[in-house]
């Protein structure tokens, strides 16, 4: 299998070369040349299959070349035998049409691990395949940072340094990053905010002595690797729930655009999806987007659902290159009229290839907690607020009453137990696998947002390249 880059001038790369790179070379994002296709009798020999067995299926075509299916299989054991659920990404049942798909069992208790685990094994085969090494460098405001960190703990060949901003993450989150102890693991609170980590780290990438030195890489969700892996959990689901022989929705709240991006993936393989919805919060440019063509960046505005408060959707761009046509010089152009002006009109071959499988809400805060107590109520079960949002969302589609629904539980209550306990009186306890994170030793810098103090501290912990 061969990718190519969104914006048309990157060389065209196999899978290993577009995991260990990322962005393209020329600011574009890998997609593949062209989508391996299922049958009904493929999709149907995936019924009874476990996670694993899925996973293999799924992903096989899109690392031809790369890693045979041993190799892929014993990837995927080890990434998923480390999540606390033996379906891995259980279904849950709401009422009669709606169901949960519950993504946070992995060990940092958000769907981010299902992705980051899977990357951390594929980062560790392949760069001792070449005997290289890899210096990770990232900004967090939460939960990409403790799966981003779990997942490379302790790998030979690979630093992980992660900036966050002090004070402003949850006591859980910072300490589910913190209390890692493995020696390649650096943790940084920086004296400011999220956006000032974000704009260092870009600042490192950007200074190609220093990134090539130490070989820089990122872990957002724009690395192909991410979004395939979360092609596999559409097809898990669908499957249990009657596919290929009944088509299945699926509602996603969504920040980036990585985890819906991955079920029109699926769609496009063959998984019968009758639609899928963008759930937003109040910063709502992809709604704006996919309603009206508007993509223009709004001031972010701070939620309960701190993983959705995005004003610009990296992997949107891959939608607008295959709705619209794939052609990579005109996208090319458009992006730079977005990056000039911050705002940017959507074609009509783009607005129509996404119509044909996309819908959107905005969902403000009250919506949310009327669909944390709806599910608390009617179901016994606890959502977190992240959820929620998807949840109010998939309640508002409008699809033959056939037709099941599928809301995509990205966190585990427990991770934002306050919000949580004001919709449903109830406050979710952490689960017993982190329920010592409250004992557990920190260990972290603190340093003042300069660019040199950071870089100066980097290349004094990181491996150079030989
Ligand atoms: C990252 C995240 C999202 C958004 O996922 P995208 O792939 O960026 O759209 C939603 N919920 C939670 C809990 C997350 O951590």
């Amino acid at each position: 299998m061969h990718y190519v880059s969104t914006r048309g001038s990157a060389p065209a790369l196999g899978f290993e070369d577009v995991t260990l790179a990322g962005l393209a070379s020329d600011g574009g994002l890998y997609v593949p040349e062209s989508w391996p296709s299922f049958t009904a009798a493929d999709i149907r020999a995936l019924a009874g299959l476990s996670y694993v067995d899925t996973a293999v299926r799924v992903m096989a075509p899109f690392v031809a070349g790369s890693l045979d299916e041993d190799e892929l299989r014993g990837l995927c054991e080890a990434a998923y035998g480390r999540f606390s659920h033996q379906a891995v990404t259980p279904l849950v049942q709401l009422d009669h049409r709606n169901w949960l798909l519950e993504l946070f069992h992995g060990p940092t208790l958000a769907f981010k691990d299902v992705a980051l685990q899977l990357l951390g094994q594929l980062f560790e085969r392949f760069l001792s395949r070449r005997d290289d090494h890899l210096t990770i460098v990232g900004a967090t405001s939460g939960d990409t940072g403790s799966a981003a960190i779990d997942a490379v703990a302790g790998r030979a060949k690979i630093d992980i340094f992660m900036l966050h901003p002090e004070g402003r993450v949850s006591d859980v989150q910072r300490r589910q990053m913190t209390t890692v102890l493995a020696p390649n693991v650096y943790n940084i609170a920086i004296d400011g905010s999220f956006d000032d980590a974000q704009a260092l780290v870009k600042r490192m990438f950007n200074d190609t002595d220093f990134s090539s030195r130490f070989n820089l890489s990122a872990v957002n969700s724009i690395n192909w690797a991410r979004l395939m892996a979360q092609v596999v959990y559409y097809f898990y689901a669908a499957v249990r729930l009657g596919a290929p022989d009944r088509p299945v929705a699926f509602s996603v709240p969504t920040g980036n655009f990585g985890d819906v991006f991955a079920g029109y993936v699926a769609a496009k393989m063959g998984l019968p999806v009758a639609k899928l919805m963008v759930a937003t919060n109040v910063n709502d440019i992809l709604h704006r987007a996919l309603a009206d063509g508007d993509y223009s960046q709004g001031q972010v505005q701070p939620t309960a659902t701190p993983s959705m408060d995005i004003q610009v959707s990296s992997n949107f761009e891959r939608l607008l290159f295959d709705a619209g046509g794939r052609d990579g010089t005109a996208l090319a152009e458009q992006m730079r009229g977005f990056e000039a002006t911050r705002a940017m009109r959507l074609t009509n071959a783009q607005r129509e290839g996404a119509a044909a499988l996309f819908t959107s809400a905005r969902i403000d805060a009250d919506s949310m907690t009327m669909a944390m107590r709806w599910a608390y109520d009617g179901a016994g079960q606890v959502i977190d607020p992240h959820s929620a949002i998807g949840l109010a969302a998939a309640r508002t589609l409008d699809l033959d009453p056939a037709v099941p629904v599928v809301t995509l539980a990205t966190a585990h209550a427990a991770k934002f137990s306050d919000a949580v306990e004001r919709a449903t009186g109830t406050r979710p306890p952490l689960p017993a696998r982190v329920g010592d994170l409250f004992a557990r030793e920190e260990r972290y810098a603190k340093m003042p947002a300069t660019f040199e103090a950071i870089t100066a501290y980097v290349a004094e912990r990181a491996t150079p390249r030989a």
